[in-house]
């Protein structure tokens, strides 16, 4: 089963422990997405799911990506994603 990362669409505005940095859960790819956090009911939008090994530099690409920055490179149809 694939892992999803949520996180609190404003943590500053309304999220717990689990929610304001993210967590990350276990779904079936049937499975819809959570709307809201399980513990605290906060929005939360799903991100691409990160191994846990590789945050530093998932974050880091998540960063580069958000600030404009193509640093993956896509190497073939639904590769793409796997490389977060
Ligand atoms: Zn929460």
């Amino acid at each position: 089963m694939p892992v999803y990362r949520y996180e609190a669409t404003d943590p500053a505005k309304k999220s717990c422990a689990r929610c304001a940095n993210g967590f990350e859960i276990m779904q079936k790819l049937a499975d819809a997405k959570l709307t809201a956090c399980p513990d605290c009911g906060a929005s939360v939008m799903r991100v691409i799911a990160a191994p846990a090994l590789a945050h530093s530099k998932t974050d880091l690409h998540y960063r580069a990506k958000r600030a404009g920055f193509h640093t993956l490179k896509r190497v073939g149809k639904g590769e793409y994603e796997k490389m977060y």
